[in-house]
């Protein structure tokens, strides 16, 4: 235990509300606080010095679904379902949108596209059939069928991709920009944010809820004091129950440095959504392929692998930089941490109290970006 000081036991270490974990859906939980209890002290604590699990590292890709992903979707839950996830994806960007704002975090209304090999033709048959499903929730055709030319002006392989399908409601945003923005939100609002602040177990004593944390250094264990406790922590929550259904997924990105007469702009999909790209500027950020190597991706450690990276630099070269004559060199490449369920087509996430005043919103399937706002909403409503 810390040796405290009276001041720091008086005031530092207690709050009417505290969030663990300090992602799109912690400092959108505080937010939302702020906007409904504007008087009450919030304070979020996340264990490493920027946020460390997906928030801060994911693509960017504003999008709810593409053609291919919602067809799977659609063999294996019920349509309502997806139709009520669909919806979920999009007010979550609105609400996102609306939050940070579109120049702040340099939101893009570029499209998003799916790429089709041979195998995944079928799609196009029932590109009309799902629109007029989609019309329940969106008022316009969804997706559109472009021209075999589209793919070759691009410059993608044209014998490797051979359906090329826009879906024009979605965009793409500077994720670094997002989240820097949205902490500047959430600090206005009077929110105190602690970084390298490891929380280590949960009390919940009725009238309030001991949170015991370590920093960065292991030495000080500092307790914290909260009535209700809000816990954001994603992939890394089995420690707070231990029973949970909860499957770590990394996702390894690469990205270029800038490419010269850059042929596409946009956020892109293939196989299922199994690799993803788009432009960042003239740089290409290429991220994906965690299926072909699922236990070894099953972790919460952010190294990438040769294999993997071998496979991106692969697919980038032969199929979408395909025309490109110039050597294509790599400027970064990065992991994060994503959280799926055991079962392989649950795509709920986990919102319960684990104890009368701890709150969960877990589990975000790969798609915080459009639902964590959302979420995040819910999880306020619900206190
Ligand atoms: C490579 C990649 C690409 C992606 N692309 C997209 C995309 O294009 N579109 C999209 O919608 N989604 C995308 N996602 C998914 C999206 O980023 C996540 O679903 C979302 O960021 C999850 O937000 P979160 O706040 O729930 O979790 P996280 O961002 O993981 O935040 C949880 C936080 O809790 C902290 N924490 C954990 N344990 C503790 C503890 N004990 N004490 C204190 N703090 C703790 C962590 O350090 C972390 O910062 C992508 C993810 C990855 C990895």
């Amino acid at each position: 235990m810390a040796n405290l000081s009276y001041w720091e036991r008086d005031t530092l270490l207690s709050s009417n509300f505290l969030i663990i974990g300090g992602g799109i859906v912690g400092l959108s939980a505080a937010a939302e606080l702020k906007s409904k209890y504007p008087y009450a002290s919030v304070r979020l604590l996340e264990r490493g010095l920027l946020p460390t699990g997906a928030s801060t590292k994911n693509a960017g890709f504003a999008c709810f679904g593409s053609l291919t992903e919602l067809l799977s979707d659609l063999a294996v839950m019920p349509e309502n379902d997806v139709l009520l996830l669909v919806e979920d994806r999009l007010r979550g960007l609105e609400l996102l949108r609306k939050r940070v704002g579109d120049a702040a975090m340099e939101y893009e209304a570029l499209g998003g596209y799916e790429l089709l090999s041979e195998k995944e033709l079928y799609a196009l048959e029932k590109l009309e059939a799902t629109n007029a499903l989609l019309r329940q929730v969106i008022k316009g055709a969804v997706y559109q069928q472009l021209p075999a030319t589209a793919i070759r002006e691009r410059g993608f392989n044209t014998n490797y991709f051979k359906g090329l399908v826009l879906n024009a409601y979605e965009g793409q945003l500077h994720t670094g920009r997002m989240m820097a923005t949205l902490q500047d939100v959430v600090q206005k609002l009077g929110v105190s944010i602690h970084t390298g602040a490891e929380v280590d177990c949960l009390e919940d004593a009725g009238d309030a809820v001991w949170v015991h944390t370590n920093d960065l250094s292991k030495k000080h264990k500092i307790v914290f004091r909260a009535e209700k406790v809000l816990l954001c922590t994603n992939a890394f929550s089995k420690k707070f129950k231990p029973e949970w259904d909860l499957v770590p997924g990394r996702g390894q990105v690469l990205i270029t440095e800038p490419v010269g007469g850059l042929a596409f702009k946009g956020a892109f999909h293939f196989q299922e959504g199994y690799f993803y790209f788009r432009n960042v500027g003239n740089r290409v950020l290429l991220g994906g392929g965690r299926h072909l190597a699922k236990d070894q991706e099953a972790v919460t450690d952010l190294e990438v692998t040769a294999n993997i990276m071998g496979v991106l630099e692969e697919l980038l070269s032969k199929h979408i930089l395909h025309k490109n004559q110039v050597e294509i060199k790599i400027e970064q490449r990065w992991a994060g941490i994503m959280c799926f369920s055991q079962k392989e087509h649950t795509k709920k996430t986990i919102l319960e109290f684990i104890s009368p005043n701890v709150l969960a919103g877990v589990r975000l399937n790969g798609m915080g970006v459009a639902i964590g706002s959302r979420l995040a909403q819910r999880m306020v409503a619900m206190l």
